[in-house]
């Protein structure tokens, strides 16, 4: 079945004219030596953007979250984050691999996190239990349906970790669709922050790439870390390139793929074989199936209709929107929605 919209994920995009000429025409060096200016560009560009000393670009979003966790932590340290986290499910045990860190999980509300729930979970000074060391958030936050942080909630995180002594740092893969529905500013994340990760190749839709934003101290080691993980790259402007395309043409438009999410849970509420929808605030739309339907036989039904998402549990389905989903395909997946099985409409 050749699929014809694509709500899988924010990450199948692919790069338009626009994109390509910009990274064709990338100057570049080697930037392992430290010579590639398409590369600092990228980096100093994020960096000034969010208020931060210096930028380190990494291939994945996994790699500029796990490298920060290495430089902000010791082995038998522990790492604060909701159970829901990118950094604890989806980056394959990196944590207790990369840092022999132990993770203790929280569970906020669609994982947001608050001082209240934070604060019980910080090991004292006691030989029997780990050194708590780093609190981790996610903004948006992937699994809890496109939840996202406003500013006010992150500031009483900070003043918490200043006070705890912990480090605090933000897996922004999807920072920029949080500041679109917050209207928070990215120069004000800056002071709240240890590090942040950014991801180019989500929302903003480059081929590749994540910046890790950080102290100049911070981004010295990471650069070491960096190149132990395997991710030291030589002619990596081209890469950069596509990133600064996104940052100047990309972002503002995220506004039409929160829409678009809306528009799909409007329809979603229209049909008995969905329960329930968590309330859409960015790009994310998941929902519950009722009883008697299974995620997997709907997701299987939408495929034959040419509509790709994915089964996040067995009774749950994600859908995401994106910049190579336009407003059409969203009305021809709601028509599908709507008509998938004729004797489901409410
Ligand atoms: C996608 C994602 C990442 C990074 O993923 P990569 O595929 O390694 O770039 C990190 N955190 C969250 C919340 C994500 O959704």
């Amino acid at each position: 079945m050749t699929i014809k919209v694509d709500f899988r994920s924010d990450t199948v995009t692919k790069p338009g004219p626009g994109m390509l000429d910009a990274m064709f025409g990338a100057k570049v060096g080697d930037d392992v030596l430290g010579e590639d200016p398409t590369v600092h560009q990228l980096e100093n560009k994020l960096a000034a953007m969010f208020n931060m000393e210096a930028g380190l670009f990494c291939p994945s979003g996994t790699m500029t979250n796990q490298v920060a966790i290495k430089c902000h932590t010791l082995p038998m340290d522990e790492v604060i984050c909701d159970q829901r986290s990118h950094v604890y499910r989806y980056e394959a045990g990196g944590i207790a691999y990369h840092s022999m860190a132990s993770v203790r999980l929280l569970d906020g509300e669609r994982g947001i996190l608050t001082p209240e729930l934070i604060e019980p979970e910080i090991n004292g000074e006691d030989i029997h239990y780990p050194n708590s060391t780093l609190v981790v958030l996610e903004n948006t936050v992937n699994r809890g349906g496109g939840a996202c942080y406003h500013l006010s909630q992150i500031e009483h995180i900070h003043t918490l970790c200043n006070i705890k002594n912990l480090k605090l740092h933000l897996d922004g893969a999807r920072i920029f669709n949080a500041l679109i529905a917050t209207g928070d500013h990215a120069k004000d994340y800056g002071k709240y922050f240890d590090s942040i990760s950014v991801c180019l190749s989500k929302g903003l839709g480059a081929p590749v790439g994540s910046v890790l934003l950080g102290s100049n101290e911070l981004i010295n080691k990471a650069v070491k870390v960096r190149k132990a993980f395997g991710g030291g790259m030589r002619q990596a402007g081209f890469l950069a390139a596509a990133g600064i395309y996104a940052l100047d043409s990309n972002i503002d438009r995220l506004a039409v793929d929160h829409q678009h999410a809306l528009a799909l849970a409007d329809a979603l509420h229209q049909v008995s074989y969905v329960s329930s929808i968590l309330p859409v605030v960015t790009n994310i739309v998941v929902f519950e199936v009722a009883k008697g339907f299974k995620a997997s036989t709907i997701v299987h039904d939408l495929l034959a209709k040419g509509i790709a998402c994915s089964s996040t549990g067995p009774n749950t389905i994600r859908m995401v929107t994106h910049l190579d989903i336009s407003s059409e395909m969203i009305e021809m997946a709601i028509q599908n929605i709507i008509h998938l099985y004729p004797s489901a409409n409410k």
